[in-house]
């Protein structure tokens, strides 16, 4: 079977497309065709050495197929069903083994491909609005990057909730599609503090998933006992950083990360459940930007590092 692998850390040209023998599911462990692997950020982050991986290394977090065969003491899965799941490297790959307390199952009405592109970055979605704050009818809150995978997403849910959200996108035309998310403002990085004071006393919380340029102006729009929710770094790391600064408005600070939030098995389907609901129910809608087969794989992270792409990439192996 194909899959991608890199030797060494680096740039996109470090990704290639191996043959491999099929893995061996072990007890407790599925072996499934993968229909659509998700491209994600923390590929990068894995890709580049930003979190330091051993070598040679998979690629590819998240994903949904079909279940081919499983080792000893699975229980409750046949071949054929469809599934999904997500934090299992090795993702982009024509076959891969899950373990099946990661697995999750996709309900009728949810196409295999919707299912891998809403886990990674619908769980996150879910977990930032309900637990990193939970937001309440009524908040104003900041979301970056709102025409990208997680920022769309956030735009949805926080406004299902009741919520408001000031957007902030990088084009033109992705602010008009935070505003058709139901964003209130969507505006340019540069003017977000001022779209916040037009609607707001400052935002009750701010999803911020491009850290180093954007960390700033998160913290700034806060109101006073507001929440800096920091999730990612799409524009860099944010450099060190002094907790007196938080004394400016009582704020909170988190740095969350997905894997944390779905470590035990009922909150990963608790979570999956609400999520595909929502699809199901028309609540959020996960759009698909791309789609690229193995051998393209370097063309997905070019379009996702340079910040052409809205909504979700898949790779179709
Ligand atoms: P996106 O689809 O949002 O793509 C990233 C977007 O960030 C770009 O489209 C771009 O939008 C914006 N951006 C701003 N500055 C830069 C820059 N210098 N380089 C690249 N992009 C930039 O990606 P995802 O939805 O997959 O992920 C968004 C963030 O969420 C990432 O930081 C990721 O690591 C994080 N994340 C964190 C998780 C967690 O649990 N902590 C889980 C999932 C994702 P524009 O052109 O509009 O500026």
């Amino acid at each position: 079977m194909r899959a991608v692998v890199f030797e060494e850390h680096g740039d996109r040209d470090v990704l290639q497309v191996q043959e491999k023998p099929v893995p061996e599911p072990g007890p407790g462990e599925v072996l499934v065709l993968v229909e659509a692997s998700g491209v994600n950020f923390i590929d990068v982050y894995q890709r580049t050495g930003t979190y330091q991986m051993r070598l040679p290394s998979a690629l590819g977090s998240e994903g949904a197929g079909t279940v081919l065969s499983y080792g000893a003491g699975v229980e409750g899965l046949s071949p054929g069903d469809r599934v999904a799941w997500t934090g299992i490297l090795g993702s982009h790959a024509e076959q891969a083994v899950v373990p099946a307390e990661r697995l999750v199952p996709v309900p009728e009405g949810i196409s295999t491909e919707q299912a891998a592109a809403a886990m990674l970055q619908g769980l996150t979605a879910h977990y930032l609005t309900h637990d990193s704050y939970p937001v309440r009818a009524g908040d104003t809150v900041l979301v970056h990057a709102a025409a990208g995978g997680v920022g769309r997403l956030l735009t949805r849910i926080v406004t299902h909730l009741g919520g408001r959200v000031v957007a902030t996108a990088g084009t033109p035309a992705k602010r008009e599609i935070a505003l058709a998310d139901g964003a209130v403002r969507a505006v340019a990085y540069d003017q977000a503090l001022q779209a916040v004071k037009e609607v707001s006393e400052g935002v009750a919380a701010a999803y911020d998933g491009v850290g180093k340029d954007t960390f700033d102006i998160s913290l700034a729009a806060l109101r006073p006992r507001g929440a800096m929710v920091l999730f990612g770094a799409a524009s860099g790391k944010v450099p060190p950083f002094d907790p007196l600064r938080l004394m400016a408005g009582s704020y909170t600070l988190t740095r969350p990360t997905l894997g944390h939030f779905i470590a035990k098995r009922h909150e990963l389907l608790e979570r999956a459940d609400t999520l595909f609901g929502w699809m199901a129910d028309g609540v959020v809608t996960v759009d698909v930007s791309g789609k690229y087969g193995l051998d393209a794989v370097q063309d997905a992270y070019a379009d996702l590092e340079g910040r052409r792409s809205t909504g979700k990439l898949l790779v179709i192996p």
